[in-house]
């Protein structure tokens, strides 16, 4: 590991001022992703800002509205078991239990789990000489190697990488919206627009900007989010990474589809709303035919490499099973 230097922030204006000033400084907060890559010497940061006793760590009801702010600090234990989520957002709760492990949900932090980094194999080994996204020019050591777990979806010839994350696939269905501290004050970014696809620069995974801090999660009312559910299908029954997952919720009226909301996980190299698959499903009857051929929709453009072909024919059997189990819902 590489040497680095340690602070605590107190207020995020001297967060802000503190990582804006050193261009390779970085925001700890659980640090259960960045502490293991630096580790494996694949982020190297030479100072590190603890922003863990900064007050962002409610949850709470948006005035005026029936939606939630959460908190860039909330854990994601403490965010899967909160009453306001686990009413008002099911998918969300249920796509964070189904993360990593309880000890690591214990430390990871929502705005942490925002800016997961993908577990492309070649990605996390220095040794590997080819990988674009840590070192540009190099090549993509996943196109002709071992792609099992890589992207179908909007994945590009400098990269086929998969974002990681359970929690952001929902947060992808449910139309969050994030909300920064800059220099030049706040902004918000739709969730749609904060991660990117690799295209040209595969490691540059978001639009926050480096001298940027994420302070809260934004959750719009959706009345109907409260029936919704997440499906992840991955190898093993618990701490695994998705190798397809789903977020989905829908509005049922007399039997037909009158709102949909469907996000993909582990096809992509951030989270996939999947549009095309909402936009088969308004109007149409909940039955198992609407279902594929929502999910058909989708799927036309993917696209399978040596050994994650499989991942098409997944994905179009987990979105079926999960808007499936939705439609049945009280
Ligand atoms: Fe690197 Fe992306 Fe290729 Fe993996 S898929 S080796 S992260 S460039």
């Amino acid at each position: 590991m590489n040497p680095f230097t340690y602070s605590r922030a107190a207020d995020w204006q001297g967060a802000v001022h503190d990582v804006a000033a050193d261009p390779s400084a970085k925001f700890l907060g659980g640090g259960t992703n960045l502490i293991d890559l630096m580790k494996m010497g694949v982020e190297k940061p030479d100072r590190l800002i603890d922003i863990n006793r900064l007050p962002l760590a409610q949850v709470e009801e948006m005035p005026g509205s029936a939606g939630i702010r959460i908190g860039a600090l909330v854990r994601n234990s403490d965010l899967a078991e909160h009453p306001l989520v686990t009413s008002r957002y099911p998918v969300l709760s249920e796509a964070l239990l189904s993360g990593a492990s309880p000890q690591l949900r214990n430390l990871a932090t929502t705005a942490g789990n925002l800016l997961q980094r993908t577990r492309c194999y070649y990605f996390y080994d220095p040794a590997f000489p080819m990988c674009n996204k840590r070192q540009p020019g190099s090549g993509c050591g996943a196109l002709e190697g071992y792609n099992r777990i890589h992207a179908i979806l909007g994945q590009s010839e400098q990269c086929i990488a998969t974002h990681p994350s359970d929690m952001c696939v929902a947060m992808a269905a449910l139309d969050a919206v994030v909300r920064v501290q800059g220099p030049k004050g706040e902004r918000t970014i739709p969730f749609a627009d904060f991660h990117r696809l690799p295209g040209d620069t595969p490691g540059v995974e978001t639009n926050l900007q480096p001298n940027e801090l994420i302070t809260a999660v934004d959750l719009p009312a959706i009345p109907f989010a409260t029936r919704s559910h997440y499906l992840k299908v991955r190898d093993r029954a618990s701490y695994a990474f998705a190798l397809v997952s789903v977020a989905a919720a829908l509005e049922l009226e007399g039997g037909n589809i009158k709102s949909a909301r469907v996000a993909l996980g582990g096809v992509a190299h951030k989270p996939w709303r999947a549009t095309k698959t909402e936009q088969a499903l308004i109007g149409k009857k909940a039955d198992p035919e609407t279902f594929r051929a929502a999910a058909e929709a989708e799927l036309a453009a993917a696209k399978g490499y040596k050994y994650n072909s499989f991942k098409i024919e997944l994905a179009r059997r987990a979105i079926i099973q999960a808007l499936s189990t939705v439609a049945k819902m009280a």
